[in-house]
């Protein structure tokens, strides 16, 4: 009997058995394709997911940039509008420009280091469910069926999810089919760029700045000057013809020249691909009306998808970040806080649907909208919105339930603390890194006990007023305090709950 087969090889799967695998537990993926996909997606990593990242050590190896990451003080986008993070005292949203066949590679790295068994070319076709476990029927790339034993199943088989069928979960939500969306690689006439600010000065339209996509009467524009490729360009449109031809260059210019009313003669890239080339028809939101069905677990695109771009791998890599310490401790201690899984997670889907809807609506055609938009403007001038919607867009303004814990910090991701202990300074992001619950003291004595073999205790002192920080495995604060003398009876009780006596 297996531990736990992961179905699905994709970012959120691999991410899932690195984190069971940190937990000490043997997780088998199961990935229909016999090679990785050369289909590119993602541009990069957004939000709260770029911190946890860095809390695995990961950082460096997907960014390419040492660390720790910085955040965003420049500008973003919400809606095809500017959010100027440079108002804001210190900006929440992080990003790191990664494609997304880069994650997969350096995740499927990391799962092999850690000694995950990853078998390519294997089906997942079905399961059944009793009181020890699931059974899961398999096919080969010959057809030839077998089946295997696990003590859970974890489904990261993407947007159709197989495995959210057969356990039999609904996936409500809307999906809009009056959009079509296009994007390309493609060169752009380079007298046409300004130095200066990276614009791209399209004649007769004005400037596009790098990586803010404008909205027109006609549909929505973006250019991306992506590091080591040729410039991705994006159109949305609505109420298109729907077409099942391949995409076109001829299509994507004819495209761009009916959102700006110019012609902007772009070219395919020469160069090493994969060049996107790609038509989009309609888009959906939905979230699975459950995470967890008996044994069987969701994560990634399997639970929820998003119109809105940008906001996947930030969801998915966090539910699996969530989800394999809780399987793992399941494991290692018996103590069951599966449940929370669910419980923590689906809220984070529902805001996101908030930020994907409320996109969709300000990106709409229409003089109504043209005005809501003005209105929205005028509001992005103000610090407190634009840190509002920062937060929105990194997924940083939901609490995960903490109880009746009084401490600020409960139910947050810790703070990124500088530690000073005895082999000198090391940073918060770095001590997590081996996926272990951790009780930090930083009281002034220096005594504190977790009065658990599971609890690694690092004494310390670092600039804050908090004096003890009891980290999950996902560097989520369990339990914290600003008392000199903390509580540990309290503390013993939270330790009890989470990572069993
Ligand atoms: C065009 C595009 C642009 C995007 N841009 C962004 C962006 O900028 N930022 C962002 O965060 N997100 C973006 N996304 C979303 C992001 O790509 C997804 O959220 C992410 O790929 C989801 O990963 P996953 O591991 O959950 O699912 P997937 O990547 O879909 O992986 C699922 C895996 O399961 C396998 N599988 C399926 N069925 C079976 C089966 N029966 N048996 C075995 N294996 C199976 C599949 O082969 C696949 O490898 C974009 C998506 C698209 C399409």
């Amino acid at each position: 009997m297996e531990n736990v087969v992961v179905v699905g090889g994709g970012p959120n799967g691999l991410m899932t058995a690195c984190e069971l695998a940190l937990g000490g537990v043997r997780a088998v993926v199961l990935e229909r394709r016999t090679e990785p996909s050369t289909e590119p997606r993602s541009n990069g990593l957004v939000g709260e997911v770029v911190r946890m990242v860095d809390r695995r050590g990961l950082f460096e190896r997907l960014s390419g940039r040492p660390g720790p990451p910085q955040p965003n003080s420049g500008y973003f986008m919400f809606a095809a509008m500017p959010l100027n993070l440079s108002l804001l005292e210190a900006s929440p949203l992080y990003s790191a420009p990664v494609p997304e066949l880069a994650t997969v590679r350096t995740l499927e790295e990391r799962a092999r280091e850690l000694g995950v068994e990853i078998r390519r070319g294997h089906e997942f076709v079905g399961l059944t469910q009793d009181a020890d476990g699931v059974t899961i029927a398999a096919r080969l790339p010959d057809g030839q069926a077998y089946e295997l034993r696990a003590s859970y199943v974890v489904g990261a088989d993407g947007a159709h999810s197989p495995v959210r069928k057969a356990a039999g979960i609904g996936f409500p939500g809307v999906t809009y089919d009056r959009t079509t969306s296009r994007a390309a690689h493609a060169t752009v006439p380079t007298d046409w760029l300004d130095p200066a600010s990276g614009a791209l000065n399209v004649p007769g339209h004005g400037p596009v700045m790098p990586f803010l996509p404008i909205r027109t009467a006609r549909g929505g524009f973006s250019y991306a000057p992506l590091p080591g490729h040729a410039p991705l360009v994006a159109t949305v449109e609505w109420d298109q013809p729907v077409s099942e031809e391949p995409m076109t260059f001829g299509e994507m210019r004819a495209s761009i020249n009916r959102v700006l009313g110019v012609d902007v003669p772009v070219e395919r890239p020469s160069g090493d691909g994969p060049h996107v080339l790609r038509r989009i028809n309609g888009g959906s939101t939905r979230v699975a009306e459950r995470y967890r069905s008996g044994r069987v677990f969701l994560v990634g695109d399997a639970g929820h998808v998003f119109a809105a771009g940008g906001t996947g791998l930030n969801l998915g890599m966090q539910d699996a970040i969530n989800l394999g310490w809780k399987l793992a401790a399941a494991f290692r201690t018996g103590i069951d806080v599966l449940d929370t899984y669910e419980t923590e997670r689906r809220p984070v889907a529902d805001r996101t649907v908030t930020y994907s809807q409320a996109q969709a609506a300000l990106l709409a055609p229409g003089d109504e909208v043209t005005g809501l938009r003005r209105l929205f403007g005028e509001l992005l001038a103000q610090p407190a919105v634009v840190q509002k919607l920062a937060e929105l867009v990194a997924g940083a303004d939901v609490r995960y339930p903490a109880g009746d814990m009084p401490h600020p910090l409960a139910g947050w991701p810790a703070p990124d603390l500088e530690l000073h202990g005895p082999d000198g300074i090391i940073r918060l992001a770095e001590l997590v890194r081996k996926g272990r619950p951790i009780l930090i003291d930083l009281t002034p004595s220096g005594d504190l006990d977790s009065g658990s073999d599971d609890v690694e205790v690092i004494h310390a002192k670092a600039d804050t007023d908090t004096t003890a920080l009891l980290l999950r495995p996902d560097s989520y604060v369990a339990w914290a305090s600003n008392d000199p003398h903390p509580d540990v009876d309290a503390l013993r009780a939270v330790i009890g709950e989470w990572f069993g006596p």
